[in-house]
């Protein structure tokens, strides 16, 4: 059986080229052959020496997902379904705006955290996701997209860890596939436009703080421990005040950033106005200095087996100015690709550049913002 390129990230594609007794800078064009070029046949890379084109012939191939289908919404957005075998499908989301193209990836077949408004949740786990796996969702998207829109450009500039799974629950495949992500050689990537977000991991937040820390989102949904043990299970292993501990441990090692809460609203659960105060309450607890967290405001994408209701925008919006006369800086989202069904799970996709939201703050509190929306079968991860 021969190796999938897709899987190493640099270092592991250097060690694949040592194993083959070729210099590790080997590695280097190869890998820029494969992600930045979209190459999949080693006659192709004509830089390489003929003998390692052989060697590679024989020993290695670069394999993307087969697509199930592929959706085009008339706002652009598109939605593939990936086939990963056994049964098991998993989805992509690219949603294109004025000022950056992004794509909403997931970790894992499933999900074994099982929250109560997330239809991935209620299918539960199959398997995580390999870290070729994870890269061939930007690697197919990236140049599949570079053709259908004619460009020579890079078209993908910011990557969402919220497709189905909780990638923090596949950590040893996550953490290479970021690497590819940031990689000059690889997508090139900004560390701040790659956003994981989690239900909440909270040892796994910290080991990502250390080995590489992008952007964080952390799916919250319920301001006090009763109701997020009931929405999100795996509060009763790390509760808000530990979850929020490590999220001030994160920052520490990206002190200019700060950290996206997610909070998916749903009738009559989670969006009274002692929600917001217990919200405002518990941000004031682990206050920062300077702006260390922003929310996110979901309305819930209903499925039947769910039993949970999406609130009334009029007290989406009161929510969101409860929040914002606080000081916290609040964005309700908007939902996109609502004609091919692009809604894939409840939280798909904080789309906007965190820097940009920061900018904008100052002029305006409330910030409505594009979304992606969670596809049908395959739910939103973490
Ligand atoms: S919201 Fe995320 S962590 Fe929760 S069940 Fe869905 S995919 Fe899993």
């Amino acid at each position: 059986m021969t190796a999938n390129l897709l899987e190493f990230d640099l270092d592991g594609l250097a060690a694949f080229c040592e194993r083959l007794g070729e210099k590790r800078f080997r590695a280097t064009q190869l890998f820029r052959w494969i992600h930045q070029r979209g190459a999949t046949e080693f006659d192709q890379m004509s830089d390489l020496a003929k003998s390692l084109r052989g060697k590679l012939a024989t020993s290695a191939h670069v394999q993307g997902l087969p697509i199930i289908s592929q959706h085009e919404s008339a706002d652009g957005t598109i939605k593939w379904l990936f086939d990963v075998g056994d049964g098991n499908a998993v989805e992509a989301v690219f949603i294109p705006e004025d000022d950056r193209g992004t794509l909403c990836i997931s970790s894992q077949a499933g999900c074994a955290v099982g929250c109560r408004f997330c239809s991935t949740g209620h299918q539960g786990f199959s398997r995580n996701l390999t870290t070729g796996e994870i890269i061939a969702q930007l690697w197919f998207a990236e140049h599949f997209l570079r053709k259908h829109l004619n460009t020579p450009d890079r078209v993908i500039s910011n990557v969402v860890m919220m497709g189905m799974g909780e990638p923090l629950q596949n950590y040893s495949a996550l953490v290479p596939a970021l690497k590819v992500m940031l990689d000059d050689h690889g997508y090139g990537l900004s560390r701040r436009r790659v956003t994981v977000s989690t239900s909440g991991v909270v040892p796994m937040i910290d080991r990502l703080g250390q080995d590489c820390p992008v952007a964080l989102a952390v799916s919250l949904h319920a301001p006090n421990d009763t109701l997020r043990d009931n929405l999100v299970p795996l509060n009763k292993k790390y509760p808000l005040a530990e979850l929020l501990e490590s999220c001030n441990r994160y920052l520490a090692h990206a002190p200019r950033d700060f950290i996206t809460f997610e909070y998916c609203m749903l009738d009559g659960v989670n969006d009274q106005p002692e929600h917001a105060q217990q919200l405002i309450a518990l941000v004031q607890q682990h206050r920062r200095p300077g702006v260390w967290c922003k929310f996110n405001l979901i309305p819930f994408n209903p499925f039947p087996a769910s039993g949970l209701l999406r609130s009334p925008m009029p007290r989406v919006t009161a929510f969101a100015k409860m929040l914002s006369d606080a000081g916290i800086v609040t964005t309700v989202r908007k939902t996109r690709g609502d004609d091919i069904d692009a809604a894939c799970g409840q939280l798909a996709g904080d789309v906007k550049d965190r820097t940009q939201v920061v900018k904008r703050m100052a002029q305006q509190r409330i910030v409505m913002m594009a979304q992606v929306p969670p596809v049908v079968e395959v739910s939103k991860g973490a």
